[in-house]
């Protein structure tokens, strides 16, 4: 049986006196490759505070990796790329290879000495999402999509088991967005990573994602990306409120 790494079970949030998230259940069992979709406001940003337990439920519960959120303590198996991280000017200081080997305090702690092997571990996570030239460029010089990449490195380097991207393909020239999912598909097939990430992107979604949710206030599908790829304009349009194209 495949294991499961999320679990949420009728989770329900609300901010202040607005409830944003109603009944939410799904999991994400390993080698899954997630993307979870919605419009703007849909809840998006905060269903991911909840998996990663930067808030908590007002009823419901999430497991992560069969245990109770509240008494998990393996946050390394977890890489969490930010909807922030890829905002580097090209004044940043900081080269490729600096903002990748920061990644590495999640797994050995802040202020230890690195590992002797740190400058090998840079150069794989950095061939794993095809930056392994861009070792001694400055983060600022690159492009939005660059710097993504960098920064999905500077989570793999703790070997998490899990990664979970916000918004990932903000900031990435239209012509490029599939061969940055092409990317992240290896990540999924050949490095065993299970993915999840959200987006509002609904029309770029690849065809290289194995699953969907469709969300906004709740969970209105969640299946397969064969059986989403089935569902009619009035059900994409019940769901995200005005017309979707049809997607690829
Ligand atoms: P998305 O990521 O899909 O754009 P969010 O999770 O950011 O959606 O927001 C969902 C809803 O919750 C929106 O209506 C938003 O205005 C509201 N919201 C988000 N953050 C806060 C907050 N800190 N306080 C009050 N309301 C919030």
């Amino acid at each position: 049986m495949k294991k499961t790494f999320i679990e949420l079970q009728d989770v329900s949030f609300q901010y202040e006196h607005t409830k944003v998230l109603h009944n939410i259940s799904f999991k994400v069992e390993e080698g899954d490759f997630l993307a979870i979709l919605g419009p703007n406001g849909s809840g998006k940003s905060t269903l991911l505070k909840l998996m990663l337990g930067l808030i908590k439920p007002i009823s419901g519960e999430i497991k992560l990796f069969d245990e109770p959120i509240q008494s998990f303590r393996h946050r390394e198996w977890i890489g969490y790329v930010s909807q922030k991280s890829n905002a580097f000017n090209s004044a940043f200081p900081a080269t490729v290879e600096e903002v990748v080997k920061s990644g590495l305090a999640k797994k050995v702690g802040l202020f230890k000495r690195l590992p002797k092997n740190s400058n090998d571990l840079v150069e794989k996570a950095l061939s794993a999402v095809g930056m392994e030239k861009y070792q001694s460029r400055n983060i600022g010089q690159l492009s939005g999509g660059q710097q993504q990449r960098v920064f999905i490195a500077r989570a793999l380097i703790a070997e998490p088991k899990l990664l979970i991207l916000d918004e990932p393909t903000v900031g990435i020239d239209h012509e490029n967005v599939q061969s940055f999912y092409d990317m992240l598909a290896s990540l999924n097939e050949e490095q065993q990573k299970t993915i999840i990430l959200v987006t509002h992107d609904v029309d770029t979604v690849s065809n290289r994602i194995s699953h969907v949710a469709c969300l906004n206030q709740t969970i209105h599908f969640h299946g397969f990306k064969k059986e989403f790829d089935t569902l009619s304009p009035d059900q994409l349009n019940n769901w995200y409120g005005h017309s979707v194209r049809k997607i690829h």
